[in-house]
């Protein structure tokens, strides 16, 4: 399924921007949280497992892992370079530099994505992703939000508050640089209605990207022994599906979706068994537009298109 019919996705934005395909490269630097190494906690967020970013930080230098992610991507002429694993700003800003000009300095490697807590982001960084961008680098702040809602934060052990992620994105935002999002739905205690208001939240506040996540239970989190206990239940494909659809069509056109579910693989993922085909949630929520209505149709915005 085609979704660029119903949304304005990350790869359309990026070949409209660059006039070609452009490959993200995930990456892992030398970094841990402040959830884990015991300046808030060391336990992490419930939901969190961070062997499931896929490998240790800074097993490999930065140029090798380009190197070999490159080699396991499709083929590109320009990647960006993702910075995903822990708190990808959690360093002195020395160490914050040395990392993101080795990435910039890779031969095809056209910008940043920087994954961070909102707590995470003093000026000092934002400064030196803003000089990237200045230089005409693709640069985009992925924040983790997950839940505008302070009691969920703290039921789930995140450490900041929205007022953290408030004033990250006005500082970011200030500067000019794009701010990407990601959002938890199904997280416990929560309702669609409070999903809902979470996007309302981020939409006011002023966002570039969002990306979107079920909740998945994963093997060594704390949410794992929960829900073993029968404590925490991820939703169901049609109530996810449906979720997704009804925020995608309450978000304005020029809001760039990252990312509209999430995959894991056993023995990782526990549950929903649905985020192991890649394709499944992406075809249901695909099928929600298609029938109830593109992204941005509940504001009165039309459809985008691939032709847009
Ligand atoms: S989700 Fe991010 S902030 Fe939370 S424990 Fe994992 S790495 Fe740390």
């Amino acid at each position: 399924m085609d979704l660029t019919r119903y949304l304005h996705t990350f790869s359309h934005y990026l070949r409209r921007r660059f006039g070609e395909p452009v490959h993200k490269l995930s990456l892992a630097g030398d970094f841990t949280c402040p959830n884990r190494d015991g300046t808030l906690g060391r336990g992490g967020c419930t939901f969190c497992n961070v062997r499931s970013f896929g490998r240790e930080p800074a097993a490999l230098g930065i140029a090798a892992q380009i190197q070999r992610e490159k080699a396991r991507t499709d083929r590109a002429r320009r990647y960006l370079a993702y910075f995903q694993a822990y708190t990808s700003t959690y360093a002195e800003v020395d160490t914050l530099r040395r990392l993101y000009d080795e990435a910039l300095a890779a031969a095809d490697v056209v910008g940043l994505c920087v994954g961070t807590r909102p707590d995470c982001v003093p000026d000092a960084a934002l400064d030196l992703l803003q000089g990237y961008q200045d230089l005409g680098s693709e640069v985009w702040l992925e924040l983790g939000l997950q839940t505008a809602h302070d009691f969920t934060q703290r039921r789930i052990h995140r450490g900041h508050t929205l007022a953290d992620y408030r004033d990250a994105v006005r500082r970011a935002r200030q500067r000019g640089l794009k701010v990407c999002t990601h959002l938890i739905a199904g997280l416990p205690g929560e309702t669609a209605g409070d999903m809902m208001a979470t996007l309302d939240t981020v939409l006011e506040m002023g966002v570039d990207g969002l990306k979107l996540h079920p909740l998945m239970i994963v093997r060594g989190s704390r949410m794992a022994a929960q829900h073993q206990r029968g404590e925490v239940m991820p939703m169901t494909l049609d109530e996810y599906a449906g979720l997704a659809a009804r925020m995608i069509r309450h978000t304005p056109t020029e809001v760039v979706f990252h990312r509209i579910s999430a995959t894991a693989q056993t023995p990782t993922l526990i549950a929903p068994d649905w985020c192991g085909p890649r394709w499944q949630a992406l075809q249901a929520i695909g099928q929600r537009l298609a029938e109830e209505g593109g992204q941005g149709s509940a504001l009165g915005q039309p459809w985008l298109s691939a032709a847009a």
